[in-house]
């Protein structure tokens, strides 16, 4: 069975001192936590601080990015390595932000990944289609493309999470209906069946991503193929994450 996972991404919001305030209240608002998976992705600032704040308790923490080489002369990066030495479980891969501003690539999203499973961490690859694709009928068109391309070489033996986050719904209070996400999670399950196997497609989880709120996730949640969320603004009070992550 598929653990539901709901992962916050906190974008380039709060500081070390927020983080540490925050992860104090979400660490309680989730005690005893079972049944589901939380987590967190702060900025790598204050990554060291987030795992001092969460450790032994039910909130894991993640990064929002990483680099695909071990070291080396590439001013500004963080690697695989970097991030589990400070127990991240999770980086997510390939966000529909870095993609628009930072010139990500399903090329660069395949390095990231394989760097992320090469480091024992289980990246949260982000797929998604922007307003204008959807809008001229290429929805699925682009994310066959995107899985092609971003899990290229993918052992069936691996394990990764996928983010399906239609970029016209991110940071716009635009939800897709829970009948079009469903269309698109089940599109992804038959790609991972067809190209990974049926065993690796039934455990996989696929996340929903786009102005999740404590007032949609359960409808989202009741589609068969969403396993959970990757939620942006609403994750950044305990209050609201909290009632997301018990939907
Ligand atoms: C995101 O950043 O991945 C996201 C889904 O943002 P929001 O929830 O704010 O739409």
């Amino acid at each position: 069975m598929r653990k539901p996972l709901i992962a916050g991404n906190f974008k380039m919001f709060k500081t070390v001192a927020e983080v540490r305030a925050y992860a104090r209240g979400l660490r309680h608002s989730l005690d005893g936590l079972s049944g589901r998976e939380a987590a967190v992705c702060p900025p790598f600032t204050a990554l060291a601080a987030a795992a001092e704040e969460f450790k032994g308790g039910p909130v894991a923490w993640g990064a929002q990015n990483l680099h695909w080489e071990k070291q080396g002369a590439f001013t500004g990066e963080i690697s695989a390595g970097m991030l589990s030495e400070l127990g991240c479980r999770y980086a997510i891969v390939g966000h529909s932000e870095r993609r628009q501003y930072f010139g990500e690539t399903d090329a660069t999203v395949n390095k990231r990944m394989n760097a992320a499973l090469g480091a024992g961490i289980t990246p949260i690859v982000c797929i998604g289609e922007t307003l204008q694709e959807r809008e001229t009928g290429q929805t699925i068109v682009v994310l066959e493309r995107q899985l092609q391309g971003g899990l290229q070489g993918l052992a069936p033996s691996a394990s990764i999470v996928i983010a399906y986050e239609p970029v016209w719904a991110i940071g716009t209070g635009k939800t897709a209906t829970p009948a079009q996400a469903q269309e698109a999670h089940a599109f992804t399950r038959g790609w991972l069946a067809k190209n990974l196997g049926q065993a690796f497609a039934a455990s996989t989880r696929l996340l929903y991503g786009g102005s999740v709120k404590p007032d949609n996730m359960s409808s989202l949640m009741a589609q068969p193929d969403i396993d959970g969320g990757l939620v942006g603004g609403a994750c950044l009070e305990v209050e609201s994450f909290t009632r997301i992550v018990r939907y």
